[in-house]
């Protein structure tokens, strides 16, 4: 296991989102996916599009419990549901950002158009090579940045829609994130966000068994367990130093710890400045401290997605100069570069966000460790739970505990 210290995270600024103020929500309007992606954590059930009524009831849980600037709507693949345009439309009669998390294979120009009509606000798109997708089996995570940027461009074509990308790294695809994060750099203007979720499973090999309640269950039933030997335990830190082996100077500026373990970067957060053709930059702890604050003060709301008319405003960051190290450098580099090469200065400057995302943490104790301060909660009866363990409470009605099988507990 990697040792944290490479970051330090009292040198980072932990982002200010919590439990009932947060940047984003999770909806999932359906369970039913055109895809069988591995490490997906949602169980894949035909017909499972919740009714309108009910979709809305949801929309209004979050609003009751959770002051949100944006709605993820996932699933499943949120695209299958009949009514995803009108979805998106209550969301952002709302004025809260409806973002798709989608796998793609169902949009359509016609499609995205009608989505855009209704204040569709931004896609994610979870593409990576353990998906199975029909056109683009055995292809690499390189080979795979040909469909991203088919997305990237249909986004750009319709115009100011945010445009970001997640997806799983597994042990044998952690060599191929410095590829992805490259092919970013090359089309910052169209590509505003890159986030890779590192692979878990819900059974590791740890000597606890598994209680729902007082009853002792088989976690074999949820579609997420795994009975492959795979490295279940990458962490943030490692994905970084992997980045650095191609890009030095990657830059975190902002985490979110885990509710056991303060110094783990359950998200951990970098953004950079820079032109299609170089990047200038990471931004620092500060610069996400005051856009944080600045939007909460703005809007009443923690800010997750930005358009591009936003994100494209490079150089009016700059102006953030004297109380952020991060951004003096970037416009160091970027005025040293304009004087070298004036043509420069035409340059579209774009920032980029980059999000590294470690889901649940098996420790020795037994103890699971979460996000904290979780963007992802979705409603399950009427309260917020968290989505990457859901099936939990649908097969057995509540969070699963662990006992140790030797009734000794490790610290
Ligand atoms: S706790 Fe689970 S649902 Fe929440 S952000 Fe972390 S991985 Fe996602």
């Amino acid at each position: 296991m990697i040792n944290n210290t490479s970051i330090n995270h009292r040198e980072l600024y932990r982002l200010p989102w919590n439990l009932s103020d947060n940047a984003i929500s999770w909806l999932e309007p359906t369970s039913a996916c055109n895809l069988a992606c591995d490490g997906c954590y949602r169980e894949n059930v035909k017909d499972s599009h919740k009714p309108i009524a009910i979709v809305r009831e949801e929309i209004e849980t979050f609003e009751r419990l959770r002051n949100a600037d944006g709605i993820s709507i996932a699933g499943g693949d949120p695209l299958l549901h009949p009514d995803i345009v009108e979805i998106v439309r209550i969301i952002a009669e709302k004025n809260i950002k409806p973002i798709l998390n989608t796998n793609g294979a169902a949009l359509t120009m016609d499609l995205l158009r009608e989505l855009k009509r209704a204040g569709v606000y931004g896609f994610t798109f979870h593409v990576d090579s353990k998906q199975g997708r029909p056109k683009w089996k055995n292809k690499s995570e390189i080979e795979l940045n040909d469909l991203r940027l088919q997305y990237a461009e249909m986004l750009a074509e319709v115009g100011d829609i945010s445009c970001s990308f997640n997806s799983t790294v597994y042990e044998d695809t952690l060599h191929e994130v410095p590829g992805l994060v490259d092919w970013a750099a090359r089309h910052i203007d169209i590509v505003h966000v890159m986030v890779f979720i590192l692979y878990r499973q819900a059974v590791p090999k740890i000597p606890f068994d598994w209680y729902a309640g007082g009853k002792k269950v088989d976690m074999g039933a949820l579609v997420y367990s795994d009975t492959n030997d795979r490295k279940v335990d990458l962490q943030s830190p490692e994905v970084v130093a992997e980045i650095r082996k191609r890009f030095p100077e990657f830059t975190p500026c902002a985490y979110l710890n885990g509710t056991e373990k303060p110094d783990h970067f359950k998200w951990l957060l970098t953004g950079r400045i820079g032109s299609k053709e170089k990047v200038y930059g990471y931004v620092g702890p500060k610069f996400m401290e005051i856009m944080q604050t600045m939007h909460h003060i703005g809007t009443g709301k923690y800010l997750a997605y930005e358009r591009p008319k936003l994100t494209k405003k490079g150089r009016s960051m700059m102006l953030l100069s004297p109380f952020d190290r991060g951004i003096r450098s970037v416009a160091a580099n970027y005025f040293k570069s304009v004087m070298t090469n004036p043509a420069r200065f035409f340059h579209g400057l774009h920032f980029q966000s980059i999000m590294i995302i470690q889901p649940i943490d098996f420790l020795q104790n037994g103890a699971q460790s979460m996000c904290d301060g979780c963007p992802d909660m979705t409603v399950w009866n009427g309260e917020l739970v968290w989505s990457c363990r859901m099936e939990e409470l649908k097969h057995f009605g509540c969070w699963v505990r662990t006992v140790p099988q030797n009734g000794i507990v490790e610290r």
